[in-house]
């Protein structure tokens, strides 16, 4: 039996593409309904328009990793993503017809389905696993039991101990664990923590990518995505004033990141933000969820929405290699909890998907024929945990927000860092693994001495090449 923990893009293709070539599965999530996937927007990233190529879609990746993605990896998803898109068809899932374009592209190359292609890719996989008689379950895996580097069981909340050599994680992100944010509460870096714990190799843990235009009307929370801005949409803060050429010659267009630090630094003048949409021409037909999320807390496009930048996606986590293999024997991770070096110091736009469902397609390939992890791009560095006192999910989101956010500095930093280092790291729950993947962000945003990808230091605002290289963690024995 295959244990593959979560039930985002990544836990299920892997899940439907095993059972397809004869393996048995068992899905186990923490919440049917949680993760990325089942609330992702715009689509996925793959190039199959005639004037495309994997070439040109490796180079707009490269170009947004900012010298830190992994060629390898960059060149083998960028290929792939065309094949893996195709094996969704053959499985039954149909795409619209028009592909999109989005910031960092330079073809039109996002395929979707309707402005939700995450649910509907998740709607569509789910029902798939069920036709093919797949178990997928509730449950929270609490640890991984391994002897000798290689897997051995895992225990999990409600099954206790599970004799096994092969697990899968594809339990996603740690941006849940940000003050503001765009992911849902699920996504607590578990996996990360869990498989550290036991000796894997974590990578990247200091890029995280904030989104700039996230809102939350009536605690639920909302993505405005890029597009509403090149349709039209304008930002402006309570003055009225139209800030965002202040920051980049681009207005509410510049990137990512620079938006969000926009949006931020007039949080910190005391100003508040807000998205108007009143320029979008034929909006209700081209923002369908968008209008049905407004409608349903009783507004519409007249409404000045309130925005505020959330922390949206992490780059880092356990690191593997093109297979999924971590360097623990039997232990694979595949989606947003894997650093496969794909997105360097920053993801292209709808990459992830891509990469999720790259990795979760061909784990059946590699399955039967370990190879094993092989790093030679950083420096490990061997990190001691610890025992200590609890924090709450709303503390660490609230250290990691004001501390390891959108603008760094060595004070701010270590301010985190000698908060976490009381605080306890070994337990086996979500509240002692938010602590552990925290305390790695903030020790690797503290170690690079500098600016690249969506990581900003004011105290080092400029990128230097000796860091042209990545930061790993493993657990000190
Ligand atoms: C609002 C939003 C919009 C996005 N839009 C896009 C987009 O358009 N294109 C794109 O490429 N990317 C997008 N992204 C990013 C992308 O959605 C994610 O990177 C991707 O879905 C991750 O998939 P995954 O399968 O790795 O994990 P997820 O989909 O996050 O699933 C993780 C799963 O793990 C389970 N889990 C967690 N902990 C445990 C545990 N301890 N035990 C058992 N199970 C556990 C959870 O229940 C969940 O089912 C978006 C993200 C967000 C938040």
């Amino acid at each position: 039996m295959i244990y593959i923990f979560g039930n985002g893009i990544a836990g299920l293709s892997a899940a439907v593409s095993l059972t397809k070539s004869g393996y048995k599965v068992t899905v186990i999530t923490k919440k049917i309904t949680g993760g990325s996937t089942y609330i992702a927007k715009g689509g996925i990233a793959a190039a199959v328009g005639s004037d495309d190529s994997p070439e040109i879609h490796a180079k707009d990746t490269l170009r947004v990793g900012d010298g830190l993605s992994d060629e390898k990896a960059v060149n083998y998803v960028t290929s792939e993503a065309p094949k893996a898109v195709k094996t969704l068809e053959e499985w039954g899932f149909e795409f619209a017809t028009d592909l999109r374009l989005e910031g960092g592209h330079s073809r039109r190359r996002v395929l979707h389905k309707t402005d939700e292609t995450g649910r509907d890719i998740y709607d569509f996989l789910m029902k798939k696993a069920k036709e093919l008689n797949i178990p997928v379950v509730e449950d929270e895996l609490l640890a991984i039991k391994t002897e000798n580097n290689e897997v051995k069981g895992f225990i999990t909340r409600n099954r206790g101990e599970v004799e096994a050599d092969k697990i899968v994680l594809a339990t996603g992100g740690y941006a849940y664990l940000w003050k503001y944010t765009s992911n849902q509460s699920t996504n607590t870096g578990d996996g990360i923590a869990i498989a550290f714990r036991s000796g894997a190799l974590v990578a990247d843990m200091e890029f995280v990518q904030f989104h700039p235009t996230v809102t939350n009307l009536d605690g639920e929370t909302f993505l405005l995505t890029e597009t509403l801005r090149g349709e039209g949409a304008i930002l402006l803060n309570d003055k009225g004033e139209r800030f965002a050429f202040k920051y980049h010659e681009k207005g509410e267009l510049a990137p990512r990141d620079v938006l969000s630090r926009a949006i931020y630094t007039e949080y910190l003048k005391g100003r508040k933000v807000f998205m108007d949409l009143t320029k979008i021409e034929d909006f209700e037909n081209k923002f369908p969820v968008l209008t049905a999320y407004l409608k349903r807390h009783g507004k519409d496009k007249s409404f000045k929405i309130p925005v505020f930048p959330g922390a949206h996606f992490v780059d880092g986590g356990i690191r593997v290699n093109l297979r999924g293999e971590s360097n623990i024997k039997g232990l694979y991770a595949i989606g947003e909890v894997s650093d496969t070096g794909l997105h360097g110091a920053n993801r292209l736009a709808s990459n992830s998907l891509a990469e999720g469902l790259v990795y979760g397609v061909n784990l059946s390939l590699y399955i039967d024929k370990w190879e094993g992890l092989y790093v030679d791009d950083g420096e490990i560095e061997n990190v001691k945990l610890h025992a200590g006192n609890n924090l709450s999910l709303d503390e660490i989101r609230e250290i990691n927000w004001e501390n390891v956010g959108i603008v760094r500095n060595a004070e701010k930093l270590n301010k985190a860092i000698s908060i976490y280092s009381s605080i306890d790291m070994l337990s086996a729950n979500e509240k002692s693994n938010s602590a552990l993947v925290s305390y790695l962000t903030a020790l690797a945003a503290y170690k690079r001495t500098e600016s690249r990808g969506n990581h900003y230091r004011e105290d080092y605002p400029y990128k230097d090449d000796k860091w042209k290289k990545r930061i790993y963690f493993q657990i000190s024995k």
